[in-house]
């Protein structure tokens, strides 16, 4: 069967294990039944998520100029600190800004390698989890807004990496630790506006299982510009990576934008 379309973040369902759905241009490729099988990726093209244009994409699915001028890429986006719609302040568009930056934010640990904080809109719980392969997260500070989560992860930055370390994540390599330990540190290092919304009793512990037959000991990227062309056999999905039989992993995000024909033998 032969499948074609741009490729976006694989959709996820919260059960147990994990389901992940491919959405192409006239189907959705449920991947939990793809294990197993063997999968042929053949890069055909680009088209920006943005603005459609069938121009090489740059960063994030967008085309350079999307990139450089859509509100939905701007800095605040990987920095939540640098937020400023809660003071009127426009960075590209003051209206986009307020709608995502003004609202509920999570900040959390989660378990994917080592322990990292992170930052995340309310509403992408437990996405946001899921598409960085954690196996365990637990929320630390729910905030009214963007800026404020942002703050809190720079302070405790010092304390916690911010990366996950993709290669053990994918190879499994956990160093178990009790978050609700570690959440205990953290009162003392919070931001002073951020104490009031701390609540060290919370017991919402969220446990990520993914549909992995085996994990490979090693892992090689699949960069779709230089092999135009991958075939191998799926043998587990994990955050947002494709795991193969010959240790290739395929990291979907990276390459959203891309227009691609996946045949499954
Ligand atoms: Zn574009």
């Amino acid at each position: 069967m032969i499948y074609e379309g741009v490729l976006s973040k694989m959709q996820t369902e919260f059960q147990d294990p994990i389901q992940y759905y491919l959405v192409l241009d006239q189907s959705f490729l449920h991947i939990n039944q793809m294990l197993g099988k063997t999968l042929e990726f053949e890069h055909t093209g680009y088209q920006c998520l943005n603005c459609g244009k069938k121009k090489k994409i740059f960063r994030q699915g967008f085309c350079y100029d999307c990139f450089m001028g859509s509100p939905a890429a701007g800095d605040w986006i990987m920095r939540p600190e640098l937020s400023t719609a809660h003071l009127d302040i426009e960075d590209r568009d003051l209206d986009y800004e307020k709608r995502v930056q003004l609202q509920p934010h999570i900040v959390y640990l989660a378990l994917s390698s080592e322990v990292k904080v992170g930052v995340t809109r309310k509403t992408q719980v437990p996405t946001r989890w899921i598409d960085q392969g954690a196996v365990q997260a637990l929320p630390i500070v729910e905030v009214p807004n963007r800026y404020l989560a942002g703050i809190t992860e720079v302070a405790l930055k010092n304390y916690f990496a911010d990366k996950t370390n993709w290669q053990k994540m994918l190879k499994n390599e956990v160093a178990w630790v009790d978050l609700f330990q570690e959440r205990e540190k953290i009162a003392s290092v919070l931001p002073e506006e951020v104490r009031p919304y701390f609540h060290p009793e919370a017991q919402d512990l969220y446990e990520l299982h993914y549909p992995v037959l085996n994990y490979p000991s090693k892992v090689t990227s699949l960069n779709l510009e230089k092999t135009k062309q991958y075939s191998g056999k799926l043998i587990g999905v994990k955050g947002q990576y494709l795991l193969f039989e010959d240790q290739t992993v395929f990291n979907v995000r990276t390459y959203e934008g891309y227009e691609v024909r996946i045949t499954i033998a």
